[in-house]
């Protein structure tokens, strides 16, 4: 007897607990979708950086397009908001995407595109384009070529730093650490995502072949400021860390994880200029303990079949952390939804 109280006890908590679609901590039980765009379909590849976050709001953000997406890519539909690490080709995109073109191990690059894809996807949907270090007036200049009008800088309301989407044109603006913006769908009274900047240890040179006249001195880049990751706190609680092209730093642990409080990472994890598979095991067991991570600028043919390769960087990843946190692998075309403690739903 006294257990079947029990049950009818814990019977109307979780009733009352989910109830309008909201949890006891305030959180939504809607969920974030997550959709890698990389250059071959239902893999992980070398080249993929793209991903693509829908709010249960509808605000919809592109992060690092990279080499496998571009304006005319089907796969993005509507794009809200572009952050970008930082300005290496990798990220910006200075080749079109091929998709499906060479293998996934060494994809096939499309034309090359002078004026970055991410410019020209930001020129084509009224993006709202978020960016560290001094890349917010270089993208400027590349939406200006495109438009032939230098867009806007993106408006800031309030103590939030609040703009409403969708923008009827193009719009840009800096995000550096330590600063944050909040994008809402659906106007005053409505939630808003939480975009942060923080920290990355990398380098940001700006290629000498985007630089637009008169260029840059042979063996130079650009001059980028600082490179940069994010923090996005989506609607439904749902913290996503985006480390961008980085090294170990302690304030992962103190900065990003104590305050952010991040239940996801998208981890750039390679080889010789990011972390490596041990240093990121390292960061997962003691710097930031995520629910689920997304490791992703593999550098490598990570998957075949949608199943990781024995022998790869991401099955050394993966065979040591995952007792500790869930690992996604973000296959192209594939659309993840986690829920706001970060666990990705239907993934198991
Ligand atoms: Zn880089
Ligand atoms: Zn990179």
């Amino acid at each position: 007897m006294r257990v079947r109280s029990l049950g009818v006890a814990v019977l109307l908590v979780v009733v009352v607990w989910v109830s309008n679609g909201v949890v006891a901590n305030g959180q939504s039980s809607a969920l974030v979708k997550v959709t890698p765009l990389g250059s071959h379909a239902g893999e992980l590849c070398r080249n993929d950086r793209a991903l693509l976050f829908e709010d249960p709001t509808g605000v919809r953000i592109l992060y690092d397009p990279g080499r496998t997406v571009d304006e005319t890519d089907g796969r993005l539909g509507d794009v809200h908001v572009m952050l970008l690490s930082h300005a290496h080709t990798d990220h910006i995109g200075d080749t079109r995407a091929n998709i499906g073109g060479g293998t996934c191990a060494a994809p096939a690059a499309g034309a090359a595109n002078a004026n970055t894809n991410f410019a020209s996807i930001a020129a084509a949907k009224n993006a709202a384009v978020l960016a560290p270090g001094e890349l917010s007036g270089y993208l400027s200049r590349k939406i200006q070529n495109i438009r032939g009008a230098a867009p806007a800088a993106c408006p800031e309301g309030g103590l939030d730093n609040i703009f409403d989407v969708p923008l009827a044109a193009p719009c840009t603006a800096s995000l550096r650490p330590g600063g944050s913006r909040t994008v809402r769908r659906g106007g005053s009274g409505s939630a808003g995502v939480r975009i942060a900047a923080v920290q990355a240890i990398h380098s940001n040179g700006v290629p000498a072949a985007l630089v637009d006249t008169p260029g840059e001195a042979p063996g130079l880049s650009g001059y980028g400021g600082s490179e940069a990751g994010f923090v996005i706190a989506f609607t439904n609680g749902l913290v996503a860390y985006l480390t961008g092209d980085t090294g170990m730093f302690g304030d992962m642990e103190t900065i990003i994880s104590r305050y952010y409080h991040p239940n996801l990472v998208v981890l750039n994890m390679s080889d010789t200029v990011t972390l490596g598979p041990n240093e990121a095991i390292f960061m997962m067991k003691t710097l930031v303990r995520p629910r689920s991570v997304m490791p992703s600028h593999v550098n490598e043919q990570a998957t075949s079949g949608g199943t990781i390769r024995g022998g790869t960087r991401v099955d050394l990843f993966q065979l040591f952390v995952r007792d500790y946190v869930d690992v996604v692998v973000p296959v192209s075309d594939v659309t993840r939804s986690f829920d706001g403690s970060g666990r990705c739903v239907g993934c198991r």
